[in-house]
């Protein structure tokens, strides 16, 4: 999926939030790496951000063929610091998406510090997460630099259609978190009876309504077998009313907000 700049964002990359720093981190993006995963999404606020960059470097992989996503804690007070920390952690020279984690009082000064790093090659590319129509807008105003991605919650039961359609009049990249609804979703009758008809699964579903407009899914999973099976997602299609189907279970009215 080219983003504005031309750079490449693979559509599926593992998430690793909730996953301990450490062993588990660090056998999730392994097996993930084998199973042809090329893209992470960690945070500062996820502590494991050295288990990721692990990982990475034990892995075999030319550092251009992995796309790393980190995203800066919105509450940290020296934003600088905070980036230059997070490559330390990660010990990578830059990063390819370096995200703002959530909207705070402080958003204009994170984004200039975030265009620096952008300035200066730390980050390939810069975003925010957590940003509705309105909260782009106010940074496309006074940023320098457009944001490349916003990250949000997004799946067929969060599909936040006006935030899709502004983004992409803005040329935003939309990017899907919890695109399995941190699972509590996956026994939905729709969702089962479409996963029936197609012998696939319901997350595997759930990951191809995404995939089929062009969106970046971050599945997080520490089970191998499951982190297999989520990759899955490209040998198949819906058919125009399974997607129907699916895009009527939204429980936001379309909405345009993130949260
Ligand atoms: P997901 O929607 O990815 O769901 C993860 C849950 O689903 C876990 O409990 C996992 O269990 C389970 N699961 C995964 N695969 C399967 C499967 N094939 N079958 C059954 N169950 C499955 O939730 P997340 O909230 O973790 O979102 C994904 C990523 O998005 C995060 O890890 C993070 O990187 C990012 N994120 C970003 C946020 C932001 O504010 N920017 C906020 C939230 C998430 P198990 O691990 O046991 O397999």
């Amino acid at each position: 999926m080219p983003l504005s700049n031309g750079l490449e964002m693979p559509l599926l990359g593992l998430g690793v939030w909730q996953v301990p720093d450490g062993e588990q981190t660090e056998n999730a993006v392994s097996w993930a790496l084998e199973a042809g995963y090329r893209h992470v999404d960690t945070a500062q606020v996820y502590g494991n951000e050295s288990a990721v960059g692990r990982a990475i470097h034990s892995s075999g992989l030319r550092r251009e063929e992995v796309f790393v996503t980190t995203k800066l804690n919105p509450q940290t007070k020296d934003a600088g610091r905070a980036i230059q920390e997070s490559l330390g952690r990660l010990r990578l020279d830059h990063v390819d998406l370096f995200l703002i984690h959530w909207p705070s009082a402080g958003a204009v000064e994170q984004w200039g510090a975030l265009e620096l790093a952008y300035d200066q090659g730390l980050a390939r590319t810069i975003g925010v997460s957590n940003w509705g129509s309105r909260e782009l807008d106010a940074l496309v105003r006074r940023g320098r630099i457009k944001p490349l991605v916003d990250q949000v919650q997004f799946s067929p039961f969060q599909f936040r259609r006006a935030l899709l359609e502004h983004s992409r009049r803005l040329q935003i990249t939309l990017e899907a978190y919890s695109p399995l609804t941190r699972g509590r979703s996956l026994e939905n009758p729709t969702i089962a009876r479409v996963a029936r008809d197609l012998d696939r699964t319901p997350a595997q579903v759930m990951l191809r309504w995404a995939i089929e407009r062009d969106i970046p899914v971050i599945p997080k999973s520490t089970h191998r077998a499951r982190i297999v099976e989520n990759a899955q997602i490209f040998d198949f299609q819906l058919a125009p009313d399974a997607i129907d189907a699916l895009d009527a279970l939204d429980q936001t009215g379309g909405t345009g907000s993130a949260r």
